[in-house]
């Protein structure tokens, strides 16, 4: 192959943190085609995980990932839709390590959200498939793994962001105040005497409102932290709506 027949590939702002510096700016990055590699190795081996890609297309025409370039060309390289579409059903996900502060928030809008924080790779992608969760991470490598039925790549170093992220990216259904930010289990209205052995006399005094976790018994109540969570959910109401208002997959009014 000589050098009239280059292979460039150009990624949409949104995917260039993923390549090497030197690749980040407006100018498509040469690949190196060898007969062999698909242009989803190609665009893999540029850094950028396939779950972040929604399509490709050489010089116009859609390609699949599997598509073996024989000759040059211009990839474009398209980001995956926002909201991206799920299979029918609640959205679930399962959270890499160190996302607990992510699953707590999540939980606390109702969504499906498992997270361990001391679980491998292996056992990450067992998880995920065997329960239909999306995975979201921060590890390429885990979402390089073949057979990984669908994971994320979730932008953000704090957990607000991270929040907002998965929230644009899937506009999950919501129902805040349903589950237990302790273990995801599902929260059942209880009396004030069936919880007052569990609570302290001001909580008593105060409170009138009680849900407990159906899995770890977690008895929860309207507390010090209330306003700011009340924030949290409504913020995230807003940004669900305004993501599905813009994306698709959504019309119809689901
Ligand atoms: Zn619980």
């Amino acid at each position: 192959m000589d050098k009239n027949d280059a292979l460039y590939l150009r990624f949409p702002a949104g995917l260039r943190f993923f390549l090497a510096p030197q690749h980040r700016g407006d100018a498509p990055m040469p690949a190196a085609p060898d007969g062999t590699s698909t242009l989803g190795h190609l665009v893999e081996a540029a850094g950028v995980p396939l779950t972040e890609v929604g399509g490709l297309r050489m010089d116009g025409e859609p390609v699949p990932f599997s598509h073996i370039p024989e000759g040059g060309g211009t990839v474009e390289v398209e980001p995956v839709g926002r909201p991206q579409a799920l299979p029918p059903g609640p959205a679930a996900f399962l959270l890499d390590v160190h996302f607990g502060s992510l699953a707590r928030r999540l939980r606390l809008l109702g969504v499906d959200t498992a997270y361990h924080n001391d679980m491998d790779d292996p056992a990450l992608v067992v998880q995920a498939n065997a329960e239909r969760r999306v995975l979201l991470t921060q590890d390429r490598g885990l979402l390089r793994r073949k057979n990984l039925w669908c994971g994320a790549y979730v932008r953000g170093t704090r957990a607000e962001a991270q929040l907002d992220d998965v929230l644009r990216r899937f506009a999950p259904g919501l129902a805040p105040w349903t589950r237990c930010t302790a273990c995801n289990g599902l929260l059942q209205p209880v009396t004030k005497d069936e919880v007052a052995a569990e609570i302290e006399d001001g909580t008593r005094r105060t409170q009138d409102v009680f849900a407990r976790c159906r899995d770890c018994g977690q008895v929860y109540w309207r507390g010090a932290h209330h306003a700011r969570l009340e924030a949290v959910v409504a913020e995230a109401l807003r940004t669900v709506s305004a993501a599905r208002a813009q994306g698709a997959p959504w019309r119809g009014g689901r």
